[in-house]
């Protein structure tokens, strides 16, 4: 391994402020726990709390419903005090787009803290298969770090979005897509039916909210989908894997990107904290780890920089013993971007020796890119980073 000093600084930006709740609250994303002791502090005995908390969990989420008045089954005195203290709100939605090919993303709102700053934004996508639809949901406001060719990491402002702010955004996709259970469709199918945390933001930086949201969406009497439909995407927050692993038991994928110390650093600068070796170490760690879960590599192609057929040669040696899946990313460019995608040719040359070598390598067809929906170019305008703040970054980033 190389000494850190000779691999640069590691930049990362601090989130700038907490959440500030509104004078009246909302009941989202709070665990059984704490909205039992929030029924507690409007006066309901404690011998009903239960059954309340249970209802409560039933109406919002798996009914969807939007106001208490609709929580026929709850006594309507307990409602009228509900009423007058909290809401059951999710994100503001400000605009939503749908795509020439199904695909939506939707912009949220999400109340800012600071004194004198605007609101933040986030973005969450719906992408429609054919056996699924998926939802990529985001963690933060912007993102703490700096990976060199995603657009959310030049973002200035970042904040931890909360367990609400989280269940939040699948709550709206269910409502904008008319996803709840009782949704009359001629199959009754539902239309959300993965999650991937892949939108803006690190979620394993922002470990304690992504748990206990995902705990909300993947519990039978809440959201109700399945962890094994369920991805968490880390760029590699070594201490927090194993964590994960225990702690949400989520599948999990890595964004990999490169084979080398060298060029992670740059394209992936959290390497220059923990590198490769130690990455692949927690995640032979991870557990649950068997043939039938699987942990997926992502990586990104990029023209000339990473998608040699070395490279490949490389990545299926650092992979040996590890039940993993790859998944090649073509890379999706944004203004001022720095790289070019790889040509299709080598893209195939490069998924089909690492087919020929044992891995499931689906090249992941970007979607939603008439509405700059596909992955990394999800970026609120209101946040962007002057040239000169770029500059300044990048020349922090320069000095060992
Ligand atoms: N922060 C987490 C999750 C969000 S990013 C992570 O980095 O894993 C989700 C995926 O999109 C990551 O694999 C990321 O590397 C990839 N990505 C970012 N920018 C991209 C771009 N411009 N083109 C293609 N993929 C990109
Ligand atoms: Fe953050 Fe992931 Fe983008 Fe890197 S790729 S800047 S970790 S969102």
């Amino acid at each position: 391994m190389e000494p850190q000093a000779a691999r640069g600084v590691l930049v990362e930006k601090v989130p700038l402020e907490s959440y500030v709740p509104p004078a009246k609250p909302s009941l989202v994303g709070l665990s059984r726990a704490e909205l039992a002791e929030r029924l507690g502090g409007i006066g309901v005995p404690e011998g009903q709390r239960k059954m309340r908390v249970q209802q409560l969990w039933h109406w919002m989420y798996v009914r969807g419903v939007q106001t208490f008045a609709e929580m026929t089954s709850v006594s309507k005195a307990v409602r009228a005090d509900l009423e007058q203290h909290f809401t059951v709100a999710r994100p503001e939605v400000v605009a939503e787009q749908i795509s020439e090919d199904g695909t939506r993303k939707w912009l949220l709102r999400l109340p800012s803290g600071l004194a004198g700053e605007r609101a933040h934004e986030v973005e969450c996508v719906y992408i429609p298969e054919t056996d699924r639809g998926t939802l990529c949901v985001s963690s933060q406001v912007g993102c703490t770090l700096n990976c060199s060719f995603c657009h959310t990491g030049t973002q200035r402002l970042v904040r931890n979005l909360t367990p609400g702010e989280i269940v939040g955004q699948v709550m709206v996709a269910r409502d904008r897509l008319n996803d709840w259970v009782d949704r009359e469709t001629p199959n009754g199918n539902r239309l959300v039916t993965n999650i991937v945390m892949m939108g803006m933001g690190e979620p394993l930086y922002n470990f304690d909210a992504v748990r206990d949201a995902l705990a909300i969406v993947s519990d039978n009497e809440g959201i109700g989908i399945s962890r094994r439909r369920i991805t968490l995407s880390t760029s590699g927050v070594v201490p927090n894997i194993v964590r994960a692993g225990e702690e949400i038991g989520v599948m999990l994928a890595i964004s990999l990107h490169a084979v080398r110390d060298e060029l992670r650093d740059e394209l992936v600068p959290l390497n220059r904290k923990y590198p490769i070796a130690e990455l692949l170490e927690a995640c032979r760690n991870y557990p649950g780890l068997s043939n039938s879960r699987r942990i997926t590599f992502e990586y990104v192609m990029l023209k000339g920089v990473n998608d040699s057929l070395d490279d490949a040669k490389r990545l299926v040696k650092l992979l040996k013993g590890i039940p993993a899946k790859i998944n090649l990313i073509p890379f999706n460019p944004w203004p001022g971007s720095a790289y070019e995608c790889s040509d299709w040719t080598q893209i195939e040359a490069f998924s089909e020796y690492v087919f020929n070598a044992g891995y499931s390598s689906p090249v992941r067809t970007p979607r939603g890119r008439d509405i700059l929906a596909a992955c990394g170019q999800l970026k609120s305008e209101t946040e962007k980073l002057s040239a000169r703040e770029r500059q300044a970054l990048r020349a922090m980033a320069m000095t060992d």
